[in-house]
Parts: structure tokens; sequence; C-alpha cells
């Protein structure tokens, strides 16, 4: 077996004991190439884990459409989570639509209330979630392991492409043909909402289009955080 057929094979066993031992347990897809790779998996293998996806209400047009795309590719509907809509209003009432550029507390109060609080909506009565992340995706992301004690949600986290490079991803979706959001071939690398992600150059970090106006080590949405600090309490040997 290469090495991507050992990820692979990895993969979908990882997958396939949370669809046994931890049910219901659902995917957070951010609908990112990742993310593909994942929902491909899970659906051709028919496992039960949900797959949800937290828009925001700041998003690229373009990943809005891979929504359509997986509907299309694999009849499945992503289900949506959106923010609490009074919650938005008061926030640009009193700090205007893009305070985030302000400082790091205003943008972490800003996915605050639009993603992360989706999140405890879609993670409620769960026993497991699944995420698209990578090691090798960031600084913030270093000590990545597959599976993880999320105490903070009260539940079990996996990373199941925790030991995937991004060429493993790409060498994943063109052998699969896996439907992929346009903007990765626009420059985007890593793809959040349409103001806080930019293209980056040839030989920058992944990450480096997220929040780029902030240091790398404060770059991380909240989804994977718990009073500013990244939730990497305990990693259980998978
Ligand atoms: S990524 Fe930007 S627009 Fe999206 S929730 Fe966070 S601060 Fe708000």
């Amino acid at each position: 077996m290469n090495d991507l057929t050992s990820l692979i094979a990895a993969t979908q066993a990882t997958l396939e004991r949370i669809a046994r031992d931890f049910s219901p347990a659902v995917f957070a897809s951010s609908l990112a190439a990742e993310d593909m790779v994942l929902t491909d998996l899970i659906l051709k293998a028919g496992l039960p884990i949900g797959i949800f996806s937290l828009d925001t209400g700041r998003l690229h047009p373009e990943t809005l459409a891979v929504v359509d795309a997986v509907k299309a590719r694999y009849d499945y509907a992503i289900a949506l989570y959106h923010p609490n809509a009074q919650a938005v209003d008061a926030y640009v009432a009193e700090n205007g639509l893009n305070a985030f550029y302000d400082s790091v507390e205003m943008r972490r109060a800003c996915c605050g209330i639009r993603k992360v609080e989706p999140l405890g909506r879609a993670l409620a009565g769960k026993r497991a979630w699944v995420t698209g992340q990578r090691r090798a995706q960031s600084t913030t992301r270093a000590e990545l392991a597959v599976e993880e004690d999320d105490a903070a949600h009260g539940m079990t986290k996996f990373n199941p492409l925790a030991d995937w490079s991004e060429q493993d991803v790409w060498d994943y979706i063109r052998a699969n043909d896996v439907p992929y959001n346009a903007l990765h071939d626009q420059g985007f690398p890593s793809i959040g909402c349409a103001p806080c992600t930019r293209a980056v150059q040839p030989g920058e970090d992944v990450r480096a289009g997220r929040w780029w106006w902030e240091n790398p080590d404060s770059k991380e949405c909240g989804l994977h955080m718990v009073d500013g600090k990244l939730i990497r309490i305990k990693s259980v040997a998978a």
C-alpha cells in the first residue's frame, strides 16, 4: 500500500469506529477541500454520521455552492445552522457590520455569534463530532490529534485527517473526482467568511489568508477554543 492508500484505510477505520461506538455523531463541514474528502468517505460508505455546516451569513457564494454540489453529487442535504438573528442585529447595530477588523476581541465576539453559538446547537445531544482539521495547516494546529477529549463540549472530537498533508487531500480529490469549492483554484487554500479570508501567495502558510491582520497564534475561530485558549485538553490514543 502506498502512503495515501494507508491514510485512506486508517481514516475509513476511524469513521467506521465513530459511527459504531459514538452514535449519535456529527461532522462539522466548513465546505473546504478537507471537508469534501470526509464528505466523500462518509457518504460513499453510507455511515450514519450527520453532516452540517455553519452558514454564518458572511460566506462566499462559491462556498454555499458546495452545498448544492453535494446535493447534486451524493443526493445528500447538508444541514445548515444559522446564527441567532437578534444577536447578529444587536452586534451590527452596536459595532458596525465589519467591527471584527478593529480588535481580536471584536473578531471573537463576531465568531461567537455567527459560529460558536450555532455550533453549540448543532452539537447538542451528540456523543462525538468530527472536523476536517489537519496538523500541518498552521501553528495553532501543530499538536492536533486524531482523537481528542473535548471537555468544553462534553464529548469526543475526531480529526480523522490530522495526519494528512495538503498534497494527500488534493490527490484524493482528483482521484475520486470529488466536487470542491471553486475558491481553491483562485489562491484560497483555507476558506472562511468572505470578509475574513483572502488569497495567499505561493509559499505562504495555508492559513495566512485567514484573519490576516492578526497574530498567527490567535487565528482560530472559536470553534476550537474556550476562554481564548485552544481546546487541546487531552489526546486519546486512537
Ligand atoms: S470569520 Fe469574520 S465574519 Fe465570520 S464570524 Fe468570524 S469575525 Fe465574523
